[in-house]
């Protein structure tokens, strides 16, 4: 094997995912649970945000909650790959943390709406996205309710919120249906141990034993 073939098979990156859901459809909740098992492989971005902590929500680990004023210096930085204003608020995607993640072949999980997903997107047309859906609005609602962090006028408008979030699905590589917690966390483990058995990826992962394979 050339040098050239050796060298394409170690610069194969981590994958990016884009995940997306209404609020309320475990979007947060599938995550943890899929972070939980195995962190050292894969990785959620943190995002910034000018909204306030909800009770439990620690900086730095949640998002990283700023300013209005701070949000709009990141912006001039240029220090996203893609902002968008959701509920009122501002959340941006930081880009160094996640480009140095995936280049460590980390695969790195975006949590974030349909408008960030589209500029993550064109950005880069490699990511895959993941679209969450809950099993029906009465569920949804009943969810949202049940969480007991937010007003009902938020609910309310949340739910308001979660049709137009809904209605860009179809931009998504995969959907899947939250009705059994433990069923729509298979079906996300699914997609990700399907993408680590791409070529590419496989190529990365099993560098030496190619080498090996392939030597005259
Ligand atoms: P929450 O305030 O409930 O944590 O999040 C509200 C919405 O903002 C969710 O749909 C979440 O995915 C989205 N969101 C969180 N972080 C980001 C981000 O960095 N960029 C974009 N575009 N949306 C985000």
């Amino acid at each position: 094997m050339n040098n050239r073939m050796k060298n394409q098979f170690m610069s194969t990156r981590g994958n990016l995912f884009i995940v997306s859901a209404p609020s309320g459809a475990g979007k947060s909740s599938l995550i943890s649970a899929l972070l939980k098992d195995k962190p050292s492989d894969k990785q959620v971005s943190v995002s910034h945000t000018t909204r306030q902590p909800r009770p439990g929500e620690i900086d730095g680990q949640h998002y990283h909650f700023v300013s209005v004023e701070q949000f709009k210096a990141l912006i001039a930085q240029n220090a996203f790959i893609e902002w968008a204003e959701v509920f009122g608020n501002f959340y941006g995607t930081s880009k160094t943390v996640i480009e140095q993640t995936l280049a460590q072949g980390i695969d790195v999980f975006l949590d974030i709406d349909w408008q960030g997903a589209e500029q993550v997107k064109k950005l880069m047309p490699y990511a895959i996205g993941v679209f969450i859906l809950p099993p029906s609005k009465a569920e949804l609602e009943q969810r949202l309710t049940g969480r007991g962090q937010d007003s009902q006028a938020v609910i309310d408008s949340r739910m308001a919120q979660a049709v137009s979030e809904m209605s860009h699905y179809s931009q998504y590589e995969f959907v899947i249906v939250n009705d059994d917690f433990d069923s729509a966390l298979a079906d996300l483990s699914a997609i990700i141990r399907s993408q680590r058995l791409t070529c590419a990826s496989q190529q990365h992962t099993h560098n030496d034993m190619l080498v090996d394979l392939l030597a005259d």
